[in-house]
């Protein structure tokens, strides 16, 4: 679901910066040849997690839910020479393709992307992480954020997409989704370790910032 109008959403689009040619390209099959391709981040949202992560110059970023590798090129275009970028994603039905993006980008070498359970995967890291994007399954947000908190130093950032939920957060009898959402924003809202703003971009983005 989309909050602006058309004509303001063509009017953002005009006047936010274009995609790369490969990330155009990720953007058109995956709306030609993939399910649900309305999960992927888009112009907008894309050229918003590159200019967070060229804000923050990340040395690591811990994205879940790779999906097509869409938003994991845009937050790798942040990345410190040298960095690193973790993705998980657990539908490996989609290995193929964005394994082939991946190479075909130019952060091949930065993207380490892993074909598995997050909640399996994450709990095995080392690595601490400047940078999170959480965008998988709504019902283990709480749990995401849960077990990366401590691995993100004071400063780092923690983005979580969907946080809106196309408007349903405000539902008088929300759904089991919703429900999720609504615990992880106020579980955010409560936590004295963190600052955060829900930004109403696309479908909500709630940015954490650990003290
Ligand atoms: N970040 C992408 C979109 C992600 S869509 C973009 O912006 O373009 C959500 C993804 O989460 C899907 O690909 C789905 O397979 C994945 N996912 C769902 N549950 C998961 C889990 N438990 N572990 C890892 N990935 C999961
Ligand atoms: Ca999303």
């Amino acid at each position: 679901m989309d909050f602006l109008s058309k004509e303001l959403q063509h009017y953002v689009e005009v006047h936010t910066s274009e995609e790369s040619a490969l990330l155009k390209k990720i953007n058109r099959e995956t709306h030609a040849h993939v399910l649900m391709s309305r999960m992927l981040s888009g112009q907008v949202q894309g050229r918003f997690l590159s200019m967070i992560s060229k804000m923050i110059k990340p040395k690591t970023i811990l994205e879940i839910g790779t999906y097509t590798g869409y938003s994991a090129i845009c937050l790798a275009e942040g990345l410190q020479s040298g960095g690193k970028l973790i993705t998980i994603d657990i539908n490996e039905e989609l290995e193929n393709r964005a394994r082939n993006y991946f190479k075909e980008s130019e952060f091949a070498s930065q993207i380490d992307y892993r074909i598995g359970d997050a909640r399996k995967i994450i709990t095995s890291l080392s690595e601490t992480f400047d940078l999170v994007f959480i965008d998988a399954d709504k019902e283990n947000y709480s749990l995401y954020f849960d077990f990366v908190i401590d691995k993100v130093p004071s400063g780092g950032i923690i983005l979580a997409d969907n946080v809106l939920w196309s408007g349903k957060v405000v539902d008088p009898k929300p759904d089991k989704d919703t429900q999720a959402i609504l615990s992880f924003n106020e579980k955010i809202q409560h936590d004295t370790r963190v600052e955060n703003l829900l930004l109403p971009l696309r479908d909500g983005v709630m940015m954490v910032r650990v003290k």
